[in-house]
């Protein structure tokens, strides 16, 4: 009989305390879980799901005007935003309970409370202490807003979900994944869209070329994008809106301003510097190859060690923790050839290198790249073009690098992805067989190089 109350102790009911939870308690390990807000973290109630939902959403009006090209004509749009809100939420409470079933199915022992670290090996739940031979943190992030005047007036992702009302004008500020979605989201939906980033160009880490591109395509959909500046202060109006005032002392009027500047690890107040838990300077839990931190017992995986902050791999972390305390072992989580989409309109799928990173490795490279306006558009009216890029290191025919702005570009960069984790060369795609007529078959059929180093 074990001395501990439980054998693994999970913080925080997210992609990967959810996930590493589960599966240890399948393998019979006796798990207990405590979550203080909602089950299944921020991708399933603030982020991945919801947001994907509204990108759906903001995706109608368009292709009901581009179906007038088709012989199909409506008789306008009219959206009412509390019917997507409240259908969203109804969408996510199922889930959240399908979240409590699993894992109280799987045997796990779910808490709904805020879990603090009291010792190495135990962990207070409310007023309940908790002994565990290990605790896992998966406590994810949260977002960062920077403190400028007026800050108060500022959303974020958290609440940008569940507005009271839908706002005529928006200000989003950010140059990443969720400002760029949400800019999308909310032009498409017909709200006057205003995209603020500090930089010369949003999405830095991302293809320069695809960056550019999606720059145009965004601008083309009503998105008006003002780069190189910062917001100084917001004021509120007797009337509720919100006078932004710009660093360079313009202003602008808002019924919202959105900040998407990044999430950083939710570290606060978890009693990690009472034990002792070492952290890295922006916070984050610092973990050796095993997520194990400076305390043996204590654990991370997820955006809380802030690798990469994406649901599947705080999924693939989960995974190969339990799989190396309690499976047969595990080889680590290979963070070479992550794929990831923004999904933004058009969406950008990638994978493998940017032309700038591959050319640094890889002297010898050639530069495929196909831009064209897709099948359905010649009928459509829409000017939206599609661009696909393909980088191979010609010393030994290796694909390095696949990019693509344009519809679906998520789904299809996803299979890509495969081929590239077996080690595809540009002779397998070329020996691939299209499918025809699809966007996807371009990248099997790209025959000379638009540039070669
Ligand atoms: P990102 O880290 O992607 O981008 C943050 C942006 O905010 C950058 O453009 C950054 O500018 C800017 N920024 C940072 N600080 C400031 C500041 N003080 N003032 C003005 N601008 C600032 O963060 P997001 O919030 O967009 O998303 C967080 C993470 O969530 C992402 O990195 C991603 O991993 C994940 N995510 C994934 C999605 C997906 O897979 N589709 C969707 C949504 C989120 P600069 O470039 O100059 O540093």
């Amino acid at each position: 009989m074990s001395k501990f109350d439980f054998d693994l102790f999970v913080i925080g009911a997210g992609s990967g305390g959810v996930r590493a939870a589960r599966m240890a308690a399948a393998m019979g390990v006796r798990v207990g879980i405590a979550e203080e807000r909602y089950l299944g973290g921020t991708c399933v109630n603030v982020g991945c799901v919801p947001k994907k939902l509204y990108v759906y959403a903001s995706q109608y009006a368009e292709s009901f005007s581009e179906a007038a090209g088709f012989g199909l004509t409506t008789q306008g749009t009219n959206f009412d935003w509390p019917t997507l809100r409240d259908n969203k939420t109804k969408e996510i409470s199922r889930l959240n309970e399908i979240y409590r079933n699993l894992l109280v199915n799987s045997g796990c022992t779910l808490m709904d409370g805020r879990a603090v670290i009291s010792g190495p090996q135990s962990v207070q739940v409310g007023d309940k202490t908790f002994s565990a031979e290990r605790i896992l943190v998966a406590v994810g992030g949260w977002p960062f807003v920077p403190d400028i005047p007026g800050a108060e007036h500022i959303i974020s992702s958290n609440e940008v979900f569940d507005l009271e009302t839908f706002p005529k004008r928006v200000i989003v500020v950010g140059g990443g994944y969720i400002a760029i979605e949400f800019a999308g989201i909310f032009a498409g939906l017909g709200c006057d869209t205003h995209l603020v980033h500090r930089g010369a160009l949003f999405l830095k880490g991302f293809d320069q070329e695809v960056r550019e591109f999606t720059a145009q395509e965004v601008a083309k959909k009503g998105v008006k994008l003002r780069f190189n500046t910062e917001i100084a202060s917001i004021e509120k109006h007797s009337d509720g809106r919100l006078k932004v005032v710009f660093i360079d002392g313009q202003t602008e009027l808002a019924d919202q301003v959105m900040y998407a500047t990044g999430r950083v690890p939710k570290t606060e107040g978890l009693g990690l510097e009472t034990v002792g838990v070492a952290l890295a300077n922006n916070g984050a839990i610092s973990v050796n190859e095993q997520y194990q931190t400076s305390i043996p017992s204590i654990y991370a995986v997820g955006d809380v060690i802030d690798r990469v902050q994406l649901t599947p791999v705080a999924l693939a972390e989960g995974m190969a923790l339990v799989r190396s305390l309690y499976g047969k072992g595990s080889p680590p989580v290979d963070y070479e050839l992550i794929p990831t989409a923004v999904f933004s309109q058009p969406n950008i799928g990638t994978v493998g290198l940017t032309e700038e990173d591959a050319i640094k490795r890889y002297p010898q490279l050639d530069v495929y790249r196909s831009e064209f306006r897709s099948m359905k558009h010649t009928l459509s009216g829409s000017e939206e073009r599609t661009l696909m890029k393909l980088l191979v290191d010609r010393s030994n025919d290796k694909v390095v690098g696949v990019h693509m702005v344009g519809a679906d570009a998520g789904e299809i960069i996803q299979g890509i992805a495969v081929a590239l984790k077996a080690g595809a060369t540009k002779a397998t795609f070329d020996a691939t067989i299209g499918i025809h007529p699809t966007a996807a078959e371009e990248f099997v059929t790209m025959r000379e190089p638009s540039r070669s180093y």
